[in-house]
C-alpha cells in the first residue's frame, strides 16, 4: 500500500461513534484537519445499542443535575430543529401506582443520600405529586419554543396507552424525543464534516475497519483495507466510548486511571400486534419493581422498542448480550403494564446490548452514577491528548462543542465555526416531504421500477435519508435490478453508500446504513443481492458473496438473536 502524506492533518480523532463525529464536525468547523478512525463502522458502539431516545432526562433531575437536563433539552430542541428527518417529538406516557410515593426518597436523593434513597424507596414507585414536581421543574428548564407542557391524564382516555388502569390510577403525558436511527445520524455527522472540509478546503480523512499503531518514528500509522496513513498529529481525541480505557492503555500506557465503570443496558423489539396497538403513538415511561426506568416505545408502525437494564460489566464491550434474566426481566415489566396484551418470548423478535461509557465511579446503584460527560487530558503521551468520558447521544453536539474549545485553545486556534445552527445533510422539514418523495419515486420510475411500488420505495427512502433521498435512488446500473431483492430498497442506493456513506462491508450496509436489521422479515436472498451489488462495486470478491451472506447471517443471530429467513 503506497503510503499517502498527510502533511496537514491536525487532529486525530478515535472513535466514530455519535460523539466521535460530533466533535470531527465541529473541529473541521473550525477549520482544522481531522483523521477519523474507527477500529469497526460508523456508530458500531453503543450509538447503535441506545434506547435511541432524545431526551432532558427527566429521572436525573432526582440527582439535583439541573445543568445537565437544561443542556438535554436545549439540544434537544435543536436536534429536532436540524434533523428533522431523524428526530421527532414523542409524547410519552407516565403511569403510578400512588400519589404520594417517593417524596421521601426523592428529597434524600436530591440531598446526595443515595443510601437513604435506597432504604425509602417506595414499593410501589413514584407517586403522582414527586413525578408532578419533576415534570414542572422540567418544562421550566426547557428552552425551544412549541413544547406542549406535561398534564396529568385521566387513565384509559382516548388515544392513551391502555396500561392497567386499576394496577396504575395515576398517570401524566410529557414530551420527548425519538432518533429512531442514530447510526444514520452520526453517518450524516460524518457526511457534513466531509463536506464542510471540501468547502473549506480543510484535510478530512475517515477510515473506518482500521487499526492504529505507534510507529518508531513517534507518528501514528492508521490504516484499512484501503488506505494507509502515516499521521503526526498535533493532538490527539480518544473517543473510543467504553473502550475508552482499552484505547486509553494503548495510546499512553504511562496514564493507568481507570475512566469507565461502564453498565449494560439490554432492549427487545417485540413484534406483537396486540401490544403495538395498545401503546399507539405515545411511548410508556414506568418503573420496574425495582425502581428502574423502563421504556415501551412504539417503533416504527410494527414493532414495539423496550429497555433497559444496568448491570455493571467490566468485558470487551463489543461481546455485551441480552442475557436470559434480562429479556425475562423486561417481558415481565411489560406485562405488568398491560396485563391484558402480555408479550411472551414468541413475540421476541430481536434484541441487543450496549456498554453506557459511564464514569468509574464507587456507586453500588449504577444508575445513579453520573450522565454528564467530561474531558479527561492525559499529560504523559507525546502529543496533546484527551479521552472523552460519558455523554448521551442527546448531548452529542455541545459535548463537540465543549471539546472542540478545549482543544482549539491548546493548540492555540480560535473556534471559528460553529454547529448550533447547522442543519445535518439529509435535513428536510416535515412539509417538504411530500415533494421529496415525489422526486425520488419518479428517479426510480425513470429506472423502471413501476409507479405504485416506486412511491412505497421512495418514502421508505426519503425516511432513511432526508432531502438526499432522491440523489441516493439515481444512478442505478442499467444491468442490475433497479429493487434490492425481498426489500423495497433501490438497488442504486448500495452504491450510494459505498461512495457517499463509507460503507465497506454487507454488515455496514444491513446494520448501520439501510437499517434493514430492522427489517421483519430479513432474508438470506435480500443479503445475497446486497452481497452481490458489493461485489459488483468491486468490494467483495465475487466468490465470496454466499460466504459473506453466511457470516453476516450468523452475526445477526449471535449479537441480536435474529433469523435471517
Ligand atoms: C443501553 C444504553 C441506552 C442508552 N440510551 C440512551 C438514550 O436513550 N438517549 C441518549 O441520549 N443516550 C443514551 N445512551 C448513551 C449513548 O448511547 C452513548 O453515550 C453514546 O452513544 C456514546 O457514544 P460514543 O461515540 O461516545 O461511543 P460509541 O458509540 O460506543 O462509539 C465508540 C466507537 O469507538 C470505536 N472504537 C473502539 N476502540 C477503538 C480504537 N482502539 N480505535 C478506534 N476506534 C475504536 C468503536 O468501534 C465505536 O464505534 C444509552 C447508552 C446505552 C448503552
Amino acid at each position: 500500500m503506497p503510503r499517502r502524506a498527510a502533511r496537514d492533518t491536525t487532529v486525530v480523532v478515535l472513535g466514530a461513534g455519535i460523539n466521535g463525529a460530533a466533535l470531527a464536525r465541529e473541529l473541521v468547523l473550525s477549520g482544522v484537519g481531522v483523521v477519523l478512525v474507527d477500529a469497526g463502522d460508523l456508530a458500531c458502539g453503543a450509538t447503535a445499542w441506545s434506547t435511541r431516545l432524545v431526551h432532558g432526562g427527566l429521572r436525573y433531575l432526582e440527582y439535583g443535575e439541573v445543568g445537565l437536563v437544561r443542556e438535554s433539552l436545549a439540544e434537544r430542541d435543536r436536534l429536532v430543529r436540524l434533523a428533522p428527518h431523524l428526530v421527532a417529538p414523542l409524547e410519552f406516557y407516565l403511569p403510578m401506582r400512588t400519589r404520594a410515593g417517593g417524596l421521601a426518597a426523592a428529597a434524600a436523593r436530591l440531598v446526595g443520600c443515595e443510601a437513604l434513597a435506597k432504604r425509602w424507596r417506595p414499593a410501589a414507585g413514584r407517586g403522582s405529586i414527586a413525578v408532578g414536581i419533576g415534570l414542572t421543574l422540567y418544562d421550566a428548564l426547557a428552552s425551544g419554543a412549541g413544547w406542549p407542557r406535561h398534564r396529568a391524564v385521566r387513565p384509559g382516555g382516548a388515544g392513551l396507552p391502555t396500561v392497567d388502569a386499576r394496577a396504575f390510577p395515576y398517570a401524566a403525558v410529557y414530551a420527548d424525543a425519538q432518533m429512531l436511527f442514530p447510526e444514520r445520524f452520526t453517518v450524516e455527522l460524518a457526511v457534513d464534516a466531509r463536506r464542510s472540509a471540501a468547502a473549506q478546503g480543510t484535510p478530512f480523512t475517515l477510515l473506518t475497519h482500521a487499526s492504529l499503531a505507534r510507529e518508531p518514528d513517534g507518528s501514528l500509522g492508521i490504516s484499512n483495507a484501503l488506505d494507509s496513513l502515516g499521521v503526526r498529529p498535533a493532538a490527539v481525541i480518544n473517543a473510543t466510548g467504553a473502550w475508552v480505557d482499552r484505547t486509553r492503555a494503548e495510546l499512553v500506557p504511562g496514564d493507568t486511571r481507570t475512566l469507565i465503570g461502564g453498565t449494560k443496558g439490554s432492549h427487545l423489539l417485540l413484534d406483537s400486534r396486540p401490544l403495538r396497538e395498545a401503546l399507539g403513538a405515545r411511548g410508556v415511561y414506568a418503573e420496574a419493581d425495582d425502581g428502574r426506568p423502563v421504556f415501551v416505545l412504539p417503533f416504527g408502525p410494527r414493532l414495539v422498542l423496550v429497555g433497559t437494564t444496568d448491570l455493571p460489566f467490566h468485558g470487551d464491550p463489543a461481546t455485551a448480550r441480552a442475557d436470559d434474566r434480562e429479556i425475562a426481566y423486561l417481558l415481565a415489566a411489560v406485562a405488568r403494564l398491560f396485563p391484558h396484551v402480555p408479550p411472551g418470548r414468541s413475540s421476541l423478535v430481536q434484541h441487543y446490548c450496549g456498554v453506557r461509557p459511564l464514569p468509574a465511579a464507587d456507586s453500588a446503584m449504577p444508575a445513579s452514577v453520573t450522565r454528564r460527560h467530561m474531558l479527561v487530558r492525559h499529560a504523559e503521551a507525546p502529543e496533546p491528548t484527551w479521552s472523552i468520558v460519558g455523554g448521551k447521544l442527546t448531548t452529542c453536539r455541545s459535548l463537540a462543542e465543549q471539546a472542540a474549545r478545549e482543544v482549539l485553545a491548546t493548540l492555540g486556534l480560535p473556534v471559528a465555526g460553529s454547529s448550533r445552527e447547522r442543519p445535518l445533510p439529509g435535513s428536510l422539514a416535515p412539509e417538504a416531504r411530500g415533494a421529496c418523495v415525489a422526486e425520488a419515486a419518479a428517479a426510480l420510475v425513470a429506472a423502471g421500477v413501476d409507479a405504485a411500488r416506486a412511491a412505497i420505495a421512495a418514502a421508505h427512502i426519503v425516511a432513511l435519508f432526508g432531502c438526499r433521498g432522491p440523489e441516493a435512488c439515481r444512478a442505478a446500473a442499467p444491468d442490475v435490478p433497479p429493487l434490492v431483492a425481498g426489500t423495497d430498497l433501490p438497488t442504486a442506493v448500495v452504491g450510494f453508500c459505498v461512495r457517499e456513506e463509507w460503507a465497506a462491508t454487507l454488515d455496514d450496509l444491513v446494520e448501520r446504513r439501510l437499517m434493514l436489521l430492522f427489517a421483519m422479515p430479513l432474508s438470506r436472498p435480500t443479503l445475497a443481492a446486497l452481497a452481490t451489488e458489493l461485489a459488483r462495486l468491486g468490494r467483495l470478491p465475487a466468490e465470496r458473496v454466499a460466504a459473506e451472506v453466511e457470516r453476516v447471517a450468523n452475526v445477526l443471530h449471535d449479537r441480536y438473536g435474529k433469523q435471517v429467513t
